[in-house]
């Protein structure tokens, strides 16, 4: 279905490259401020410059998404955000060599852009050109400078930066995954604590932004780790949930409105008549077909086939990593290939809550009864 607040400009060899919505009103934000300050000439040299720089970041995405796909990893979409590109890619690096390759192949790009650019344009640019530019010269210089930045920042040994990922995979060489996967999150969240405190201390919103998502999402990292670490024994049918209301592709659209009122759940589980697993849909989709083709349609008409589904004698750390790389839910099917129930983030996140708390040593009996580790002490 449909991205919220993305569209696509356009799909390269299977990889769709969307832009986000935020990453528009960027534009037209520093086009404007442009245009106040500088006149028509500076606002139209500063939306073309962003927007140049941006191809460059698509680029750098492609680099990153070609080197997977010599290893065969499917790479569906690549996103801009006002902040940067991303592209998707499907696999959980247990390889640190692929990752290693992987994670460089964009950097390298960058790099390469820059020196071509360089060439092109006799040098780098001043960055004081940026408040005075003019003519193609000062654009292809700050250019240049801009992809050598992209390169050098990139190559920080600290999540969420591809550095991270190379600082990563080399030390999963040496050392088990999990410890090295923390060493790079610890890195990443100490280097945004850093590029906060100095956008504080020199008041530049744009690197308090930086600061606080780098934080963000190197922390991501280090919990999925941990995440991991708690499912670790558990299988799917331990940690799924059965009690979800469902559709089916020959439900009409009317079903799925009457099932948005009737109860909590904003997005179902859709199966077909025998009950194996087919797509999901959410409440702005059925909103949005009820509109365009009816309430009598089946529900069957919206659908994409893209469900990804996993046995429920399945290790619940399958679960985390196909939702890792972007299925939401996965569907727990039986032998038969029926639907019983679904994963979730939010449910794998509450299943180590409760598994958290549980396990908590107390020195108070618990309702839990089980305390395995205090009865040798007694
Ligand atoms: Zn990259």
């Amino acid at each position: 279905m449909q991205k919220r607040w993305a569209i696509s400009i356009g799909s390269f060899g299977g990889t769709v490259v969307r832009i986000h919505l935020t990453f528009l009103l960027l534009l037209a934000w520093i086009g404007l401020s442009a245009l106040t300050a500088g006149g028509p000439r500076a606002a139209l040299f500063s939306i073309a410059f962003i927007t140049a720089l941006f191809a460059c970041v698509v680029l750098h995405e492609f680099g990153h998404v070609l080197a997977a796909r010599r290893y065969g990893i499917p790479t569906p979409d690549i996103t801009l955000y006002p902040i940067g590109g991303m592209a998707r890619i499907k696999s959980n690096f247990e390889d640190p060599r692929q990752e290693l390759v992987i994670a460089s192949a964009g950097p390298a790009v960058s790099l390469g852009l820059a020196i071509v650019l360089m060439i092109a344009a006799g040098g780098i640019a001043d960055p004081a050109r940026l408040a005075m530019p003019s003519g193609l010269r000062d654009f292809a210089g700050l250019l240049a400078l801009a992809n050598l930045s992209l390169f050098l920042f990139n190559l920080l040994p600290a999540f969420p930066m591809d550095g991270g990922r190379i600082f990563r995979a080399g030390l999963s060489l040496l050392l088990d995954r999990d410890r090295a996967t923390r060493a790079a999150s610890w890195t990443g969240r100490l280097l945004g604590l850093a590029i906060g405190a100095y956008g504080v201390a020199i008041f530049h919103p744009i690197l308090m932004l930086i600061g606080g998502f780098v934080f963000l999402a190197a922390s991501a990292e280090a919990s999925s780790v941990d995440l991991r670490k708690a499912l670790s024994g558990y299988r799917i049918g331990d940690v799924m949930v059965d009690d979800v209301h469902m559709l089916t592709t020959v439900d009409p659209l009317s079903t799925a409105i009457e099932a948005l009122i009737r109860g909590e759940q904003d997005r179902f589980p859709v199966v077909d008549p025998r009950g194996a697993p087919v797509s999901t849909i959410s409440r702005s989709d059925i909103m949005l077909a009820t509109q365009q083709i009816g309430l009598d349609a089946p529900i069957a008409q919206i659908l994409d086939r893209n469900a990804v589904s996993l046995r429920t004698e399945a290790s619940a750390q399958d679960a985390l990593a196909a939702l890792e790389t972007g299925a939401d839910p996965v569907f727990v099917v039986d032998a038969q290939g029926k639907t019983i129930g679904i994963v979730t983030m939010n449910n794998l996140a509450e299943f180590r809550m409760v598994r958290a708390a549980i396990d908590r040593p107390s020195p108070r009996p618990t309702i839990f009864g089980r305390r395995d580790h205090a009865v040798h002490k007694g």
